[in-house]
């Protein structure tokens, strides 16, 4: 889709329009000061397919097996870093109490 960009000569404002086929209708006012006085600039395209649609579109089986196989890895372990620590009564040297 066709994302046009305006200039105001009034308020020397900028702003952008997505034009959506079939319905063309173009800005005939600037957003900011409401006067008639745009013009047209040169324009981009609008990017509507991105990662995020991509992922959108993934099969939901294709999802649940994503979420079955991660579940299955040690780092989903939630007690895997709390068994690495070490007990405060068998430490060496324990520290001083912190006194909250
Ligand atoms: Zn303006």
């Amino acid at each position: 889709m066709p994302l046009h960009s305006y200039q105001c000569a009034d308020c020397k404002s900028h702003f952008e329009v997505l034009v959506r086929p079939p319905r063309r209708t173009e800005p005939t006012k600037c957003e900011f000061c409401g006067k008639s006085n745009i013009t047209r600039k040169i324009s981009a395209f609008a990017v509507t397919h991105n990662e995020l649609d991509a992922i959108r579109a993934l099969d939901p089986m294709y999802k649940r097996m994503v979420e079955d196989q991660m579940a299955r890895t040690p780092e989903a372990e939630p007690m895997r870093l709390l068994n690495k620590l070490t007990p405060f009564d068998a430490a060496k040297d324990p520290g001083e109490p912190i006194d909250f």
